[in-house]
């Protein structure tokens, strides 16, 4: 991605060398580059076309964090993504796309690609925030996260539970861009590409019996218009706005949104619509499998709609128009969370171990246990972790201040009995 510009002429804009660090200095409109820099952004770009429109972006006024050449494509996104979060193919490939999107949408309009092009030239393209619907632990925040990781765009997490409109005891949601400007390193610029999640969406949905919650209603009202693009003013610090303040400005405009939520229950709101003849949970929906392809085909057929029913605002639902829904995970999905992804827990374990010499060992029937008893959880990954840490506090405990353990297994039965890992001794082995 292209660095943030800080243009001096003295140095070379892309590697901060001086004439006096030994370089030759190239003067290219109102920057300054060295000639080692030039030849090995040739060599990247290929052709001299390429490189002057390259050295164009990089003067625009307001730089443009991607252009063609660094923006990954939805399909590369999709690749990242998959390295990290096991299953959920479709709300991978729909996030890929609209965060392409996003990030062309904000590169063309800096740019002004279609200047030339009359019947193009007024269509503005709108914002892809998106909403994604699933249960609880099913890779929602995991899934945002990465795409900011990906993009290397600064990200923020906010809890809509915690949100109130002004005046109200609480966090005003400008709060929510207060957090992401901290992830910024307090640079307004970054913070204005950023990627903001919003969990427990569906927390402030109002509803049509209880009369005393109108706050659900107004707090949606009060994220709408930061959502939908807007300046907002929050002090350097946080915290309420005083009258000594000093005030900073983030336009909202290309900040891209991102909210999630379990909607526990509007899985009866969809079955209601499309067919009243089968209100309610069949009977022969005993066993969890079943229960979870039931609940995938009733999701399947959800419409924005179903989404007001719940309790969102029309004009909230209006200005979020990419939807997606996450599949409640698998115990083989389980299994595979646990050992596949980049950052897989076991990996996690066996690199902290590695560090005092000791090898670590999940054989496939712990790993099938832990994955059977976080399933029974209903608390998608979540279980994974506790169960883990359950297994390993005493190892973790005890490992660092022995000298003669060379490897510490854990079987299905230290799972199962919630008994203590095997240590197997270096006298035992040598
Ligand atoms: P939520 O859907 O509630 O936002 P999270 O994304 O916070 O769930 O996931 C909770 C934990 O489970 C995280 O540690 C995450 O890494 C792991 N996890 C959840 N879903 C997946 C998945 N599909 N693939 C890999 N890890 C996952």
């Amino acid at each position: 991605m292209v660095k943030e510009l800080d243009i001096n002429d003295t140095e070379c804009i892309a590697c901060g060398k001086k004439e006096t660090d030994g370089v030759n200095l190239v003067k290219y409109k109102d920057i300054c580059i060295c000639e080692e820099c030039i030849n090995n952004l040739y060599n990247y770009l290929y052709d001299e076309e390429d490189f002057a429109s390259m050295m164009d972006s990089l003067l625009e006024e307001d730089t443009i964090e991607f252009n063609k050449k660094t923006l990954p494509t939805p399909k590369q996104i999709k690749e990242r993504l998959d390295e990290v979060v096991i299953g959920q193919e479709k709300p991978k490939i729909i996030l890929s796309v609209a965060v392409y999107n996003h990030f062309k949408r904000i590169a063309m309009e800096s740019s002004d690609k279609n200047k030339n092009d009359k019947n193009l030239k007024d269509v503005q393209i709108e914002k892809s925030n998106v909403l994604m619907l699933g249960p609880t632990g099913t890779g929602k925040t995991l899934i945002a996260k990465t795409l900011a990781e990906i993009l290397d765009v600064p990200f923020a997490i906010a809890d809509a539970t915690t949100l109130t409109e002004a005046g109200y005891v609480g966090q005003d949601v400008e709060n929510v861009v207060y957090k992401l400007y901290v992830a910024s390193n307090r640079d307004v610029k970054k913070c204005e590409r950023g990627i903001i999640y919003i969990d427990e969406i569906d927390k402030i949905r109002k509803r049509e019996s209880a009369t005393h919650d109108v706050r659900g209603e107004s707090v949606q009202q009060a994220l709408l218009k930061i959502i939908e693009g807007k300046e907002t003013e929050f002090p350097e610090i946080g915290g309420p706005i005083r009258n000594d303040s000093k005030l900073v400005t983030v336009n909202t405009k290309n900040i891209l949104f991102i909210v999630g939520g379990s909607f526990v229950g509007i899985e009866n709101i969809i079955k209601n619509r499309t067919s009243s003849s089968s209100i309610g949970f069949a009977g022969d929906l005993e066993t969890e499998e079943n229960k979870s392809d039931e609940y995938k085909k009733i999701m399947s057929k959800i419409v924005p709609t179903d989404i007001i029913s719940y309790g969102m605002i029309p004009e909230f639902i209006g200005r979020i128009p990419v939807i997606t829904v996450l599949d409640p995970l698998s115990e083989d999905d389980l299994v595979s969370i646990l050992t596949k992804p980049k950052n897989a827990l076991v990996k996690q374990y066996m690199k902290i171990l590695q560090f005092n010499d000791v090898e670590l060992k999940f054989t496939k029937d712990a790993v099938r246990e832990i994955a059977r008893e976080s399933y029974t959880l209903n608390t998608g990954a979540r279980g994974l972790k506790s169960i883990v840490e359950r297994t390993m506090l005493n190892v973790m405990y005890t490992i660092p201040s022995l000298t003669n353990v060379q490897k510490v297994i854990i079987n299905g039965e230290t799972i199962k009995q919630k008994k203590e890992p095997e240590l197997v001794l270096k006298t035992q082995t040598n």
